[in-house]
């Protein structure tokens, strides 16, 4: 937007923090400013190099190497469908909410600053190794309600991160599931997605034999993403990858949603 334009929209309609209430003066998200969208932990090194979750008391240490965290090592492997899980932010403070903001509130515009925050995660982490980038779908009667798939939106703005892959809407969820946050137990988690994905016809020839980056807007204990990998390995996909906007660092202490 051209600086006389912002000063005007300012004037008239003027924006505040979400958080703290201060003046918004620039486009930087309209929701929140700089301040506290960047005091929102972010998920750095050394972090679950099969989960993504951040190995507690070792933060700071940018530097070092990942490695499995002790809830991976005991996790059997053959429940482990997705190869690794990555998330660009913690599912707290500033960037949880304005998750919440985006999923449950309408408020599209904040795929720009959560995809923002995907890229950086990106460049730093992830290769351009995957033939595809495939949104979490979402039932077509949620979508319906929603108008808008969060992870379509966060797949179709980072694409430009992996020009080696295509946006391809493979998964479809072929049954209506509880949202994932309603339940506490991880075999009511599990029940409640298992078998609820289904690779599309078309997509499958397209995919095998490669490695492809599933996108989420938030993973909490993983289990709907292990199952889209699942039904994704199943139809001869070689590898699958997952990198949310946020991942809920302690799995099972987040708020119900929605809102
Ligand atoms: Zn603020
Ligand atoms: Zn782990």
């Amino acid at each position: 937007m051209a600086g006389w334009t912002l000063t005007l929209k300012n004037l008239l309609l003027p924006c505040f923090c979400k958080r703290c209430d201060a003046r918004l003066l620039t486009e930087e998200n309209g929701f929140y400013c700089p301040t506290c969208w960047e005091s929102s932990p972010r998920l750095e090194r050394p972090f679950c190099s099969l989960c993504g979750r951040p190995h507690r008391g070792m933060a700071g240490f940018g530097t070092l190497s990942n490695f499995p965290c002790a809830d991976c090592r005991a996790m059997n492997p053959k429940r482990r469908y997705a190869r690794r899980i990555v998330g660009a932010a913690q599912y707290d403070d500033v960037i949880g909410e304005a998750i919440r903001w985006f999923k449950f509130k309408g408020k599209t515009r904040l795929v720009e600053p959560l995809a923002g925050e995907m890229r950086v995660f990106a460049e730093r982490e992830l290769d351009d190794c995957y033939a595809a980038v495939i949104p979490v779908p979402l039932h077509r009667v949620r979508l319906r309600e929603r108008g808008y798939n969060q992870a379509h939106l966060l797949a179709h703005e980072l694409l430009p991160q992996f020009p080696g892959a295509k946006l391809v809407q493979a998964l479809e969820r072929i049954r209506p599931t509880r949202t994932q946050s309603t339940l506490r137990e991880p075999a009511a988690r599990r029940a409640n997605v298992r078998g609820a994905f289904a690779v599309v016809p078309a997509a499958a020839d397209r995919l095998s034999g490669n490695a492809v980056l599933l996108i989420d807007d938030v993973v909490t204990t993983g289990e709907t993403v292990h199952e889209c990998a699942r039904v994704l390995r199943r139809a001869g996909v070689e590898a699958v990858d997952v990198f949310a906007a946020a991942l809920a660092v302690d799995r099972l202490s987040q708020t119900p949603e929605p809102w």
